[in-house]
């Protein structure tokens, strides 16, 4: 997936709340496991990076590009950048 495409696939995910606005609690890095990326859909496979990012209960996994972008769009408010 292209940057652009990504960004617009973010952007909807931002808007419909399946990705948090929120400042993460804790993100792990890690290899995937073939299991589809919470942001673009693909499979995070064993030679991808796995970014694995925790809200309260729920654990997010992303590929590093995916967060990365998502970590750019990501509204900030004051205080909690
Ligand atoms: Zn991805």
């Amino acid at each position: 997936m292209d940057r652009t495409a990504l960004q617009h696939v973010i952007e909807q995910l931002l808007a419909s709340g399946r990705l948090p606005a929120a400042r993460p609690g804790r993100v792990f890095a890690s290899y995937g496991n073939g299991a589809p990326c919470t942001v673009c859909s693909d499979r995070v496979g064993p030679n991808d990076v796995l970014y694995t990012v925790c809200f309260n209960a729920e654990k997010l996994g992303m590929h590093l590009d995916c967060f990365e972008g998502w970590d750019r769009m990501r509204p900030r408010s004051p205080g909690t950048a």
